[in-house]
């Protein structure tokens, strides 16, 4: 089935899922997965100017500034292929960036924004087994069959424990998601687009529960 494009956020705690079921919806609904975190890694591995200034701030599990994070996701959010919608997942993250966004989508605004709700807990236990392939960015658990050689099977990268997934790190962006982040849930409420989806269960049924909430929302909606 074809579905009409969206333009949709994905939020949730670290570990809770989001990236994974991006990628998905995004092949789903043939839009973009707009990726922050996936942009600034690239940006460290290739070296450039962002790279070198995000490096510290990510490993420590801080925010790049919000100036910055504006800048490359309105010049991402300009390109042709995000004319038939998005699915931005690691952005907005401050008040001020959803302050932000409001304005570079003011023509196209948000349909949806989906929070993938995983309790403190299970994303710990998740983040601290998570292992992410160094050259393609996918996402494996330290157990995976698939990477049993140590070798990612999609592009022959080596899946590696990322710095900021390492112990301190994960409960310092625990509570910077709590403070800077959690806040744009009760905003995003109060304007009508926040679907809470339980994040709990297996990839598959995850992203069907994800796919309903869309597809109620984008099929009432008439543009
Ligand atoms: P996670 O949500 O698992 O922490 P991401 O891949 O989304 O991982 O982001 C990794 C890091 O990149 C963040 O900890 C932060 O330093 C930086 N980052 C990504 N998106 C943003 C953003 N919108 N604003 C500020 N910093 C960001
Ligand atoms: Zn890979």
């Amino acid at each position: 089935m074809d579905r009409p494009g969206v333009r949709m956020i994905i939020m949730g705690r670290q570990g809770a899922g989001k990236g994974t079921q991006a990628t998905r919806l995004a092949a789903a609904c043939s839009v973009p997965h707009i990726s922050t975190g996936d942009m600034l890694r690239a940006a460290v591995r290739e070296g450039t100017d962002l790279g070198l200034r995000a490096k510290a701030i990510m490993d420590a599990g801080d925010l790049v500034p919000d100036e910055v994070m504006i800048g490359i996701v309105g010049e991402r959010l300009d390109r042709d292929d995000a004319n038939r919608g998005w699915i931005l997942d690691g952005f907005p993250r401050t008040v001020g960036q959803a302050e932000a966004l409001a304005d570079i989508t003011a023509q196209a605004p948000v349909d949806v924004v989906v929070e993938l709700v995983v309790p403190n807990e299970i994303v710990v236990e998740r983040l601290s087994a998570r292992r992410t392939c160094d050259s393609c960015g996918t996402i494996y658990s330290v157990g995976d069959a698939a990477i049993a050689d140590g070798v990612c099977p999609k592009c022959g990268g080596t899946p590696v424990q990322r710095d900021d997934d390492k112990p301190e790190a994960i409960l310092h962006r625990l509570e910077v998601y709590e403070r800077d982040t959690s806040p744009l849930l009760g905003h995003y409420r109060s304007l009508d687009l926040l679907e809470s989806v339980d994040g709990l269960g297996s990839e598959d049924e995850v992203h069907a529960r994800i796919l309903a909430v869309v597809d109620a929302r984008v099929a009432s909606d008439p543009s």
